[in-house]
Parts: C-alpha cells; structure tokens; sequence
C-alpha cells in the first residue's frame, strides 16, 4: 500500500518532509511522479486536477489536507469506493479562533480606519462600540465555528450561532436552519461566516440575507468565496446598510489585481490565512487513518457525501 499527495500549485516538501520524519519507511509519491499507480491506496490532496483519481484504480481513501473538502467533492469523477475525511487540528482550530477575534476588534475599535486616516495625517475620532455591546452571530458552529463562538463569549461579547441541527454550545444560543435564519441575522451585529461551501451554503451571504442584518453591520467572510455574491456585498456597503466587511477567502485566489475589493474603502482584505493547515500536527493524523485502513477499522474526521461536508 503506498500514499501520493496530489496538489496543483502548491509546494508539499513540508508535507512530505513531516510524513517522512513521522514514517521514514512509508511508501509515499508526489503526483505526477507515481512509480506504482496500482500500489496507490490513499491519497492526500488539495485541489487536484479534476478525473485525477482514475488513474489510480484501487484508491480507498481521500485525505483533504485541510478542514475544508469542496475542492475534493466538486470531483465529478469521485471514484465511488473511497472515504473522505478531512483534518480537524488544534492549532487549525485555535488559529481560526484568535484570527476572527482580531478581525472582530479590529472593526470594534477601528484600527484599519485610523490606519487610512494615519496615512491622510488627520487626526479624527469616531464613536466605538462595546465588546458587551455587540452580538457577533456565527454561522456555522462546526468543529471552527463553535471555537470562534466560545471565545468570543469569554471575551464578553453576546453570542448566537446558526446551524443546520440543534446543538448545545456553552450559553451560546444556537438558531436551527432555514426557518430561523431570518430571526438569527436581525440579531447579529458582526456576522463571521464559517459554513462549508455546499450546494446550501453557496451564495448564502447575499441581497435577501445581508439586508436582514441590522443597519451598520459588519461582515466577516473566512469560510469560502462562494458564499459571498461579491455584487451584492457592494451594493449593501455602497448605500450604507452594512458598514464594513473583513473578507480573508475569494471566489478568484489570489484575488485579481483589478478586482473592486482592493480598493473598496470599507473592506479588508487578507490573503486566505485565517488557519492554515501545519502540515508536522496534521501529519499525525492522516498517518493514524493510514494505519486505520490498513487495519481495516473505521477513519478519523470522515465526510459525509450525502451532507457534503
Ligand atoms: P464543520 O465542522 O463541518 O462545521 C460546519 C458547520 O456548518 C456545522 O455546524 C453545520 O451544522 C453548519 N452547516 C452546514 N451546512 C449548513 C446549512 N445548510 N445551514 C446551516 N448550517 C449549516 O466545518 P469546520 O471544520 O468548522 O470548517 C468550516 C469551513 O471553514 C470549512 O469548510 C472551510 O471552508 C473553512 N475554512 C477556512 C479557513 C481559512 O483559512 N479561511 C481555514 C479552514 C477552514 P451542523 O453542526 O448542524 O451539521
């Protein structure tokens, strides 16, 4: 049985380097460089080229090599037999939840805007408002979303979640689907969108539900791109009805030189680095479901198809 990580892009010699430290003896490939296509049993991916998988006929198992999987499950040519999982990890976990809790602040207290008023020499105070003040709404309260929200609670803010199905989240209230989505954005202050992207969630930050926000709200985006109808943001920021939005994921990355966001006055913009996956923590456990398979036991972290996350 051999593993192979298959990117487009991106540089594994950390990867590699972490499982070869972790496992010297692990038969491991670096796609396209595979020796023994057939010998391939699982593989470690991050967006990788589209019908790759067929080459590999007896793959059973696909590991994201982050939290998210819609770069694996947009595969129209899934091979049926293979287990999904993905990575859950502390440090990606702690790293999503003190991010978001700067962004948080950074609106709060103003800092990108006395930045730009750095920059102008101008010496202008504006009205902040209060941690206990405001209600920040996580939408979202997955294995991230649930440890933005119990931070933010310790640090004082109000906070609700949403969710797909009832949950018990520490004094956090936690809205349930559809019907009560309504009821959680008239409530939220600061929104912070931590869904997976799926055929639900796509586009879900748009016109009908950002107008239900509260007049001066805030947008934060560190989930995917595509939940956000970029045209939509605009028009709500453009007549006031939302004052800002911190944006950390894109439907183009790298964002395009061009693009309206760069030097949009109420949007921050950073380069997708909310919690990036550390490949010597993550290694262990993609090296525990290796030994899962090859004992025959149940994976760590699997995704569901059917949820499509
Ligand atoms: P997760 O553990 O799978 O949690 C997903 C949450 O979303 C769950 O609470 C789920 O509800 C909820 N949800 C899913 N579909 C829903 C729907 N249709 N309506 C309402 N709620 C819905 O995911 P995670 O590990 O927290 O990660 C979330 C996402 O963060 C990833 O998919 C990835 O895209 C993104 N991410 C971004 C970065 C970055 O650097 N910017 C880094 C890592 C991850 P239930 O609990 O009821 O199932």
């Amino acid at each position: 049985m051999s593993l192979i990580i298959i990117t487009q892009g991106k540089d594994v010699s950390s990867w590699v380097k972490a499982l070869k430290e972790k496992r010297p003896d692990l038969a491991l490939s670096v796609y396209p460089d595979v020796p023994d296509a057939a010998a391939v049993e699982g593989a470690i991916v991050w967006n990788h080229p589209l019908g790759v998988f067929k080459e590999f006929p007896n793959l059973k198992w696909i590991s994201s090599m982050g939290a998210g999987v819609d770069h694996v499950l947009k595969d129209p040519e899934l091979p049926e037999a293979a287990v999904i999982t993905r990575i859950t990890d502390e440090n990606l976990t702690n790293d999503m939840a003190t991010f978001t809790l700067a962004l948080v602040l950074n609106h709060l207290r103003g800092l990108s805007f006395y930045k730009v008023l750095e920059h102008q020499q101008t010496w202008k105070r504006k009205r902040y408002q209060r941690i206990e003040e405001t209600t920040v709404g996580v939408m979202g309260t997955g294995v991230l979303g649930a440890a933005v929200a119990r931070l933010l609670k310790q640090t004082g803010f109000n906070v609700n979640g949403w969710a797909r199905t009832p949950k018990d989240l520490d004094g956090v209230k936690v809205y349930v689907g559809e019907k009560e989505l309504s009821d959680f954005l008239s409530r939220t202050d600061v929104l912070v969108c931590l869904l997976p992207l799926t055929k639900e969630t796509r586009n879900i930050l748009n016109k009908r539900t950002l107008e239900q926000l509260p007049q001066e709200a805030f947008v934060i985006n560190v989930a995917r791109g595509e939940h956000l109808v970029e045209e939509d943001l605009i028009e709500m920021l453009d007549k006031g009805h939302l004052s800002g939005a911190s944006l950390d994921v894109f439907r183009q990355e790298p964002l395009p030189q061009d693009h309206i966001f760069w030097k949009h006055p109420k949007i921050n913009i950073t380069p997708h680095i909310a919690s990036v996956t550390d490949p010597n923590t993550a290694v262990n456990q993609v090296l525990d479901n290796y030994d899962r398979l090859q004992n025959m036991e149940q994976l760590l972290n699997v995704v569901s198809l059917t949820k499509g996350y």
